[in-house]
């Protein structure tokens, strides 16, 4: 990871004090995965498990509601190598009552967040960041392009919605959330606001420091 040692450092930090707060003390990992989502089954869940534990690695696993138990059982049998995020839509109109389940649940953070109606950054999505600020939790932004699965179906679908930059507004709106940005094809979106506000990048994701 490019520029990423005081990423790591953050990262690692962020990651131990979130296992002090929902297990016992463990040795501290040497690699975290900022990035996995979870395909539903328990077969994954055990492989990811082993391998994490071969490297003495940590996870930030992505969890669709429908796995909210299965991982939240999962997690407990596992302390320290899992780090819950709670996969939301911006644009639900339960998703306020989403949030507090996975919250409820020991999920530390949201995401990953994608394909939104609205810019990032919109106001309507404020009330979401302020929910996961009070929470202390992280959020996961996809930013930038995403697939087309089926180009033949119509689709209203925005990457000009999940652009890196408006991340800025909520990191600065909301300076108590922590902010990660999905995906390496944002660097290049990613070089000015660097220079302007501080902004790190790693080759999967970023991200916004305080
Ligand atoms: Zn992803």
């Amino acid at each position: 990871m490019p520029n990423s040692k005081a990423f790591v450092q953050r990262i690692t930090l962020l990651v131990c004090a979130t296992c002090l707060a929902i297990s016992a003390p463990l040795t501290p990992p040497k690699i975290i995965d900022c990035h996995v989502h979870h395909n539903g089954s328990e077969a994954f869940l055990r492989q990811l498990s082993a391998k994490l534990l071969s490297v003495q690695g940590m996870a930030l696993l992505i969890t669709a509601p429908k796995d909210l138990d299965q991982v939240g059982i999962f997690m407990r049998q596992h302390p320290g190598q899992l780090i819950g995020l709670g996969e939301i839509q911006l644009d639900a109109r339960d998703v306020s009552a989403t949030i507090d389940r996975f919250h409820a649940a020991g999920f530390r953070g949201l995401g990953e967040i994608t394909k939104p109606q609205y810019s990032y950054d919109d106001r309507r999505y404020w009330p979401v960041y302020e929910r996961a600020e009070k929470y202390n939790m992280i959020i996961l932004f996809h930013t930038g392009i995403v697939n087309r699965s089926n180009p033949n179906v119509a689709s209203d679908v925005s990457s000009d919605r999940m652009r890196a930059s408006a991340l800025d507004l909520i990191a600065r709106r909301f300076p108590r959330l922590t902010v990660l940005g999905a995906t390496s094809a944002i660097q290049i979106t990613l070089g000015p606001a660097k220079w302007r506000v501080g902004i790190r990048t790693s080759t999967s994701t970023f991200q916004v420091p305080r």
